[in-house]
Formats: structure tokens, sequence, C-alpha cells
């Protein structure tokens, strides 16, 4: 029995199918579930007030992309929503221990990456990294 499970979004297809598993595994073992999205770093560099303009567009995404995620989960009691910034292997591994998670679930592939290659940078990170199992959906 699962009692908290991770997933990692990032609004791609692959992830979409993770979500909508993520959200039947928990209502089956009754687990909580915890959304992780992380965004990418402003640079400093920037300065104001294009920075701030940089980040706020990049949390009105992130609300975006959570919003997606929760309607492809479906109704489970308790969903969790953590938002980071920094690369997204990190930032789940990040919560994954700080939960406590016993699954994460994710997409073998997400938005990026180059056609051909069989698993994403961050879904090999996950899976060489963590200490709970993960469920890599296509
Ligand atoms: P790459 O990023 O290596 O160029 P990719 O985008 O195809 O290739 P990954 O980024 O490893 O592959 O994506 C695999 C899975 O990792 C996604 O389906 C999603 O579950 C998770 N993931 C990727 N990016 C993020 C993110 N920014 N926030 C949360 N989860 C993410
Ligand atoms: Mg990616």
């Amino acid at each position: 029995m699962y009692k908290t499970i991770l997933l990692a979004y990032d609004g791609s297809p692959h992830a979409q199918k993770a979500a909508a598993l993520a959200g039947e595994e928990a209502r089956v073992h009754g687990a909580a579930l915890v959304v992780v999205y992380a965004y990418d770093p402003v640079p400093e560099w920037l300065g104001e007030p294009l920075f701030e303009e940089a980040l706020a567009r990049r949390v009105t995404h992130a609300q975006r992309v959570v919003e997606e995620a929760k309607g492809r989960i479906g109704e489970v009691p308790g969903l969790e929503v953590e938002v980071l910034e920094g690369p997204p292997a990190s930032a789940i591994l990040r919560v994954a221990e700080a939960r406590g998670a016993d699954l994460i679930v994710m997409g073998t592939r997400g938005l990026g990456g180059v056609a051909g290659t069989l698993l994403g940078s961050q879904s090999q990170k996950v899976v060489a990294l963590a200490n709970a199992p993960v469920l890599l959906v296509r």
C-alpha cells in the first residue's frame, strides 16, 4: 500500500498519462498525492524590472500547468502541490525525500529531448538516485 505518491508533471503527453495513473493509484491506495513542477531559474543579470516580470511569467505558467495536472488527476482528497525553481530531477528528489514519498510517478519523456532518446535526462536521474520506486509512464 502506498502512503504518499509524488507526481512529476511538466505538461508533456507522457506526463499527462502519468497524471491520470497517479490519480488512480492514489485513489486505489488511499494515498496522499503531491504534484511537483519545477521551473527554470530566472537569470539575475536581467536586472529590474525584467527579473520580476520574468519571474511573474514563470509563476503564472506554473499555476496553469498545475491546474491542468489537477484536471487529469481527478478527485484526490488533500492533493498538494509543490512548485520549485531549478533542475526538475533535483526538485523531484528533494520533495520525495522531504515528504517520504514511497512512489514516484513520471513520464519516460518530457517536453524537451531529442527524438530517438529512449529516456529523458530527468527521468534517468530520478530513476538512478531516488530512494523510492519510480513508475515511468509512456
Ligand atoms: P530532456 O529534458 O532530457 O531534454 P525530456 O524533456 O524528453 O528530455 P524529461 O525532462 O526527463 O525528458 O521528462 C521526463 C519526465 O520528467 C516528464 O514526463 C515529467 O514527468 C518529469 N519532468 C520533466 N520536466 C519536469 C518539470 N519541469 N517539472 C516536473 N516534472 C518534470
Ligand atoms: Mg525535459
